[in-house]
Formats: C-alpha cells, structure tokens, sequence
C-alpha cells in the first residue's frame, strides 16, 4: 500500500456521490456529456482570491498567471477577482483579452518571443517582460516601426533561487530574465530609447510550500530591485515579486501558511529603501489560486488482475492529466489525492493502481493505493486537478479525445 495526498478538506458527498461546486459529479457528467471531464469550481475560486486577499498587505496587487489555467471561463471569472492577468505567448494574451483582461494590467513573459508576438502586443498596449536584451532591441524597433511607444518591463535572472522549490527559475545560467549583473545598465538604455519602461519582474520558484522560504525569497527579491533601480537612477513603476506559492499534492505536505507570509510581506514592504517608497508592487500566482478547485473524474473501463495486482482502467490518462501520472517535472512519482467519486467516503477495502487507457506503462494515475471496492462504471476524482492538467498534458498522445471541461457556480 503506497498513500496518497489529502483530498481538500472543502470536498464534500451527498449519498456518497461527490459534489463539486454543490453539484453531484454524476449530473455534473450527464450534463457535460461525457468523462473524462475536469471541473472547476468558481466558489472555490473566489475564496482562494479573498482569502489571499485579506492575508496580503492593502495595497499589493494580485495577478493571475493564465498558464496554470487558460480555460476561457476559468480566465473570465478570474479577470474579475484579481489586478491583473500575466500571459506567456500571445495566444494566452488573446485570451485573456478575449476574457475581459485589461491590457494596462497585463504582462507578457515567456522565453522566444516572436516578433509577431511582440508586434501584438504592443499594438494592444501589454507589458512585455523581457527576457533578454536582444528581445529589448526587438522590441524597441518594432515600437519605433509601429509609432507606438512600447511598454517594458525587464524580468530579472536573480543570483538566488526559491529554497524548497518544486521547479527553480533562478539562481545561476538560465533561459530567463536578464542576469541581475546587467539588468541595470539595461533599463538605462530603454529609457534612454524612450520606452515606458513599467518596471521589473523577478520570480525565482515554483511549488514551494514552506513560508519563511517565500518570505526570504520575497524580502530578497525587494533588496534586488532597490538595488536595480539605484544602478539604473529609476524608480520601477511596478516590481512584480513573482509568486512561488504551493499547494499539497503528496502525502505529508500541509497547506502553504499564507497569512504569515502577508505578514512578513508587509514588515518587507513597510521597510523597503527609499528609491522603493513610489512604487507599486504585485504577486503573480497560478497553482495556488487554482489548483484546488479542480477535480478531474475518470470512469473505470476495465477492472482486472495481473499477478495479484489489481488495475482500475480507465477512460482518462496521462494525456489529460499528466502531472498526476508524476511525469511534468517531478523527480519522485508520488500519488495525489484519489477517491471514487460515487463512493465517496466508504472505507477503503482494498489496494489497487488507477492506470489511464495509453498503452504505456507511464499512465498510472494512483499506484497501489486504498480504494473501497469499485466496479466498472464507477468514476474516479483525482483532486489537485485545478492547475497544469488539461493544457499542460499531451492531449494529442494516442489520439483519444480530449477532455471535456465545465466550471461551476460562476
Ligand atoms: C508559471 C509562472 C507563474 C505561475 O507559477 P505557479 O507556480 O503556477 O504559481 C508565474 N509567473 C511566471 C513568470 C511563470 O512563468
């Protein structure tokens, strides 16, 4: 028997049939049509937004990062609950125009821009992040060509990295951002070339779910930028502390303490330097605010034994969630949470692998893990499904269809 991660406490069942946003899993099904289907919960978003809210300081700025989630709905609800929304292509970017995202507020980073991409989006008047300073010079004369003056931001390569991050963006040679060591003399040409430049951008990890590691990240990523702002003799309109706040997935990890993070965020804030004291500053978070709110259910196909084994085969896999099947950046493979979504909460009789339908033996979903007795028909809801599943999964991998999607309670 191998455990999984905690299903979120805000999951509940009506006769042992899961609900999500209030709705039973089985209408939800009829309703969509089909499974595998992910689910969103939009009160389950709303709350994520307030409560990280009202554990932040007044006046930090929170933006959604559309990779985590680009389910149009998704994106739509989202637009209205936080600051901004952050894109990385200009697909994204449509998107989240098309959603009801505000251009002022939004910022395109994201490695290998093309000059198509850059050319949108300085026509639609979005910050660009940039990460390199030959993307800087592209986007100068693409500004200049168009007779627009183009809106920058410089994404920093910080010299440190998030402790205990589940994927590190910083610290050392990296495709992102611009070294710190010359992110300086960058800002003076592009202000020197009369861009509006916006300010900087600095994320250093991904996944971490120890606070003092996000505070210490953050308190360091401030000192950064006043030392930028010095050696460029700019006051950043907007510093962009990037996010890096995680959510448990696997056995053993607690839910991130966010209201201590506000509150060492604050005192960082309170006492920045001087050449900080104008600006603005924001958070730009995917995982955290989404991740919990979806649910991703699978109907078993195929109930059988092999050497003893029991296997719970099912309609979904790896190409639809792939990062459950531990194969998006994890070292370890661990199990998420796992129930049987329409015997929610019986006791757990017996051991079994919850495996996809791709003849590969990388689709396990849940490996040996406790399930009470289930039976061909039943669906499996594998939790922790709101963030990087559909999008970030290999949905063309053996050409079954994609999955469906709905969110709920918006
Ligand atoms: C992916 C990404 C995010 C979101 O990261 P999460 O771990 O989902 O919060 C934020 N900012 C940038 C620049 C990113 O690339």
């Amino acid at each position: 028997m191998k455990p999984n991660g905690a299903i979120p406490l805000d999951y509940q069942a009506e006769d042992s049939m899961l609900l999500v946003g209030g709705e039973r899993i089985d209408a939800l099904i009829e309703r969509a049509g089909d499974t595998p289907l992910f689910v969103y919960d939009a009160a389950m978003l709303r709350a994520r937004v307030a409560r990280l809210r009202a554990a932040m300081p007044a006046d930090l700025a929170i933006h959604y990062a559309v990779k985590a989630n680009p389910f149009a709905p998704v994106v739509e609800l989202m637009a209205g609950l936080v600051d901004g929304l952050d894109v990385a292509s200009a697909g994204e970017m449509m998107l989240a125009l098309g959603a009801g995202g505000a251009a002022e507020a939004m910022s395109f980073a994201g490695p290998g821009k093309r000059d198509r991409e850059l050319v949108a989006a300085i026509r639609a008047g979005v910050t660009i992040n940039l990460e390199s300073a030959g993307e800087g010079d592209r986007a100068l004369v693409i500004g200049e060509r168009l007779g627009i003056v183009p809106r920058l931001a410089v994404r920093v390569n910080p010299g440190f990295d998030l402790r205990g991050s589940g994927m590190r963006m910083g610290g050392g040679a990296k495709p992102f951002g611009i070294d710190d060591t010359e992110a300086g003399a960058l800002i003076r040409r592009l202000i020197a070339a009369g861009a509006d430049w916006r300010g900087l951008h600095i994320f250093a990890g991904s996944q971490a779910l120890d606070p003092s590691a996000i505070a210490e990240a953050q308190a360091a990523t401030v000192a950064l930028a006043a030392r930028l702002a010095d050696e460029a003799d700019a006051v950043p309109p907007l510093v962009n502390l990037g996010g890096g706040f995680g959510i448990p997935y696997f056995p053993g990890e607690v839910p991130l303490d966010i209201e201590r993070i506000g509150v060492e965020l604050a005192q960082t804030l309170d006492n920045r330097p001087q050449i900080l004291a104008q600006s603005r500053f924001a958070i730009e978070l995917g995982r955290w605010l989404v991740g919990e709110a979806g649910v991703y259910l699978t109907r078993i196909v195929d109930r059988k034994t092999s050497h003893g084994q029991i296997f719970l085969v099912t309609d979904g896999g790896l190409h639809h969630q792939l990062a459950a099947s531990g194969n998006f950046g994890t070292v370890v493979r661990r199990n998420y949470p796992v129930a049987v979504a329409n015997r929610f909460g019986a006791p757990a009789v017996e051991e079994a692998s919850v495996v996809g339908c791709l003849c590969t033996p990388l689709d396990r979903l849940a490996d040996q893990v406790a399930l009470p007795l289930s039976q061909n028909g039943d669906v499996i809801a594998m939790f922790m499904a709101g963030a990087y599943g559909a999008s970030a999964s290999p949905a063309a991998f053996l050409g079954h269809p994609p999955a469906l999607e709905m969110l709920v309670g918006a």
